[in-house]
């Protein structure tokens, strides 16, 4: 199993930084070089460049390390299939490379790495000199890796070969299994089909997001009111960089925490085999600006590839399928409604129970061919603590009327609950809309 490890590279010296920021700009040339080559092609109607033609009009033009050029033509290429997949499926919006780029990231393969005792040596090409980054200490071998622009700083990423325990034992019949359901309100919901349910909660997240979308909101109409290019105009655009980052990682957190409980409480009840709904059906529907907005913040992707790196570590069998209509049937008497509310109720056979879990009792028949029961007992986890750090206060530069987040906290409804009491501190305070 492939996995990503990623170093920060915050810090490192500037003359390093400025090799990455002129190699980035390169590989954007080279990409653009890509670009055109497959728009030409396309217009012309002739035959779309591939893998030879690519490294053939690449070659030697750039100050790169040759095979980080390669690199680029490849997933360049990978991503025009990508493209052609989803526009064969019916997703026509989906348009093929067609953006300039500035920047785009350094890619070397395994083999033009270079490894020192204590140092990564990336080479640059002929002539130039080479990046030399510190080598993590669990790096055993030559890896490919990448130097990526997270927004304020660069990032190492390597890909890692994780040995694997033995494969998932073979899709045959299985004796105890589960369904997921995803969802916002709850990042998932797990139904054995013993009687036995798990329910995780999705609403940090959700406060995460919308925190950031409220924070997003206040900078756009702070940097509406400066001259474009002004200092502060600049400053706000870092701190705008940095919230985001911030925020995207502890959303992956709880990403992560919120489907390890899941995996964990499949593999305590020795589950063998899960099936996660997948709600493309459910996403891709209007319904309203505000909805929408939800909608599209909702990573259900990661939720799936989490869940399935995650299972296929544990040795549990995951797929996916199609979930639609599952929550809107009564799992006792088969009645169809749209459910309100959290609490599922059936108005023909007075049916109550949790609405997520309904969700995943429905899927058992679709995915296992067999009726469940709804689970007698559900279990309530919340994926991790949302603490509040304190530099999250400081984070936005302090104009006119304080802070944009003290008057973010303002409007915000009054609901405020106390999270972790550091001993000795003050309560931390946060509030949830
Ligand atoms: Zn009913």
């Amino acid at each position: 199993m492939e996995r990503v490890r990623i170093v920060s590279l915050k810090g490192i010296h500037k003359r390093q930084a400025a090799r990455i920021c002129v190699g980035q700009k390169e590989a954007a040339r080279a990409w653009t070089v890509c670009r055109d080559a497959h728009l030409a092609a396309r217009q012309e109607r002739g035959p779309w460049p591939n893998r030879d033609a690519l490294q053939k009009a690449t070659k030697g033009r750039f100050a790169l390390h040759s095979q980080s050029v390669q690199m680029v033509t490849h997933a360049f290429l990978a991503n025009v299939d990508t493209a052609q997949q989803l526009r064969s499926q019916g997703r026509t919006e989906i348009r093929y490379p067609y953006q300039d780029k500035t920047f785009y990231p350094l890619m070397w393969p395994a083999q033009a790495m270079h490894l020192e005792e204590k140092r990564i040596v990336l080479p640059m090409g002929r002539r130039r000199p080479s990046l030399v980054l510190p080598r993590p200490k669990w790096l055993t071998g030559k890896s490919a890796c990448k130097v990526v622009w997270n927004g304020v700083h660069n990032e190492l990423h390597i890909s890692v070969e994780e040995e694997n325990t033995e494969p998932a034992a073979s899709l045959g019949p299985t004796q105890k299994h589960a369904t997921v359901d995803l969802g916002q309100i709850h990042q998932a919901a797990v139904v054995t089909n013993d009687g036995e349910a798990l329910v995780v909660s999705g609403r940090g997240i959700r406060f995460l997001k919308r925190l950031h979308s409220q924070q997003l909101g206040e900078i756009a109409s702070k940097r509406s009111r400066c001259q474009k290019g002004s200092r502060r105009w600049r400053k706000l655009g870092k701190t705008r960089a940095k919230l985001t980052l911030r925020s995207e990682h502890r959303v992956r957190d709880l990403r992560h925490k919120g489907t390890r409980l899941v995996v964990d409480f499949c593999k305590d009840h020795g589950v063998e085999s899960i099936f996660v709904g997948n709600p493309d059906g459910v996403r891709r529907k209007d319904a309203g600006r505000r909805h929408n907005q939800r909608m599209s913040q909702w990573e259900y992707g990661k939720d799936i590839s989490y869940l399935e790196q995650k299972s296929e570590k544990d040795r549990i069998v995951c797929f996916t399928g199609d979930e639609r209509g599952t929550s809107s049937r009564c799992p006792v008497c088969g009645h169809r409604h749209k459910p309100k509310g959290r609490n599922w109720r059936c108005p023909a056979c007075g049916f109550q129970g949790h609405r997520d879990v309904v969700g995943g009792v429905n899927m058992h028949p679709l995915a296992f061919g067999q009726v469940v029961p709804f689970p007698n007992r559900i279990t309530y986890l919340r994926p991790g603590n949302l603490r509040r750090s304190s530099s999250l206060d400081t984070g936005l530069p302090v104009g006119k009327g304080g802070s944009c987040l003290a008057e973010s906290r303002n409007q915000a409804p009054q609901r405020t609950v106390p999270l972790r009491v550091p001993s000795g501190n003050r309560p931390q305070t946060a509030s949830i809309g």
